[in-house]
């Protein structure tokens, strides 16, 4: 197999404090190199073995691609005039997911594809190389399922989210849309999912609803995840740790007790910054997590009502100038952090044995990432050692 080298790297961030400085491990100078879908060797320049093609990258710097462990990109339509009105002063409440029930379950597989299609290649662009994406916008058996299926030809990191909101439908019998979740929903929709999530916040789904919905998806295999804590403290917290979620996310916010369960815990706490700015709320107390020693990933939370981004550097800048993570720890959260969410090893570092998810920057520094808010600052990605963007 061909190997292909990487050269005049200006800052490598490899994720692994041995390698090199500081938490990211960066490495001056470096040098990486990759044959087929795996990093092969990653070091300093002089020191680079002889390889079949040679990048040089003329000192930019070189990061793990970006893992997005939470994103809905299984939708149609767009909400652009809410967000207007939300800006003008109305409040965001979970109901407006309502409205993109309404047009998801109009669509054609080919347009849900299509609109999926075109969001990751967003996503790529911005330097994600690995993402999940919930259902969560059908309610119904069908499509739920159908949103799964054709999420899982584009990626291994599938969530049903049946317990998105309760749809009109079942508005006066909340516990007969918990059974339909909980049994036929989950039967479709399992063989397509990896991973099962529930919004246990007000206005969705309580603490008991969604432990029941849980532990039913653990039943049939399903690993879990928690949307927590968004609009008000609640069991969100509570019930993730309880069901060794991978991730809960949004905590937005948290009691002392909450941050007490996270940092004792293995569940990641995954913070969306898009989700405030769009909706401007108060960011999430990312400090006191770390603080505390919680394990804290940033994501994107790209869906059409409350975060219609599909940029992690974005998320970086606004998580570093709002939530107070330094640019190191957004990156480190944005990286390995997203890996940890999804209980992946094999990305979020660039070190030998991982996956050749790579993003190099029109940068010297990843700091740039925060410093330099709004720029599109992607130069080249390689998605399992495949060059996903032709470098200018
Ligand atoms: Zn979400």
């Amino acid at each position: 197999m061909a190997a292909t080298a990487l050269v005049n790297i200006g800052t490598l961030v490899t994720n692994d404090a041995t390698l090199g400085n500081g938490t990211l491990g960066v490495i001056e100078n470096a040098a990486l190199i990759f044959e087929g879908e795996q990093i092969t060797w990653v070091g300093p320049a002089t020191e680079a073995p002889i390889a079949d093609q040679r990048i040089d990258l003329a000192g930019r710097a070189v990061l793990p691609g970006f893992v997005d462990s939470h994103a809905h990109l299984m939708f149609a339509g767009d909400r652009s005039a809410e967000f207007a009105a939300r800006m003008a002063g109305s409040p965001y409440h979970a109901g407006g997911i309502r409205s993109t029930v309404a047009m998801t379950r109009a669509a054609s597989d080919a347009q849900l594809q299509e609109n999926l299609t075109r969001l990751v290649n967003e996503l790529y662009s911005t330097g994600i190389t690995t993402f999940e994406t919930k259902s969560g916008y059908g309610l119904t058996v069908a499509d739920e399922s159908r949103a799964l299926a054709i999420a899982s030809t584009i990626t291994p990191e599938t969530t049903y989210l049946g317990a998105h909101v309760v749809p009109a439908e079942f508005a006066d019998d909340p516990a007969g849309y918990v059974d339909l979740v909980t049994h036929e929903m989950l039967t479709a929709c399992a063989p397509h999912a990896k991973w099962i999530d529930v919004f246990c916040d007000r206005g969705a789904f309580d603490g008991d609803q969604a432990r029941a919905i849980l532990r039913a998806g653990i039943d049939q295999g399903l690993m879990a995840r928690v949307h927590a804590n968004q609009l008000q403290a609640g069991p969100g917290i509570q019930v993730a740790v309880e069901m060794n979620a991978a991730s809960a996310d949004h905590c937005t916010h948290l009691t002392d007790t909450d941050i007490e369960l996270l940092a004792g815990s293995n569940t990641v706490a995954t913070l969306l910054p898009g989700a405030e700015f769009a909706t401007r709320s108060p960011y999430p107390d990312a400090r006191r997590l770390l603080d505390a020693g919680a394990t804290v990933a940033i994501a994107t939370d790209c869906n059409p009502g409350s975060s219609y981004t599909t940029s992690m550097p974005f998320c970086i800048a606004v998580a570093v100038r709002d939530m107070h993570l330094t640019p190191d720890e957004a990156v480190w959260s944005a990286t390995l952090g997203g890996a940890r969410a999804l209980r992946r090893t094999d990305v979020g570092r660039l070190t030998v044995g991982a996956r050749a998810d790579i993003l190099a920057l029109n940068a010297p520094s990843h700091v740039h990432l925060a410093y330099r808010p709004g720029v599109d600052l992607t130069h080249q990605v390689w998605v399992g050692g495949r060059a996903h963007r032709v470098a200018s």
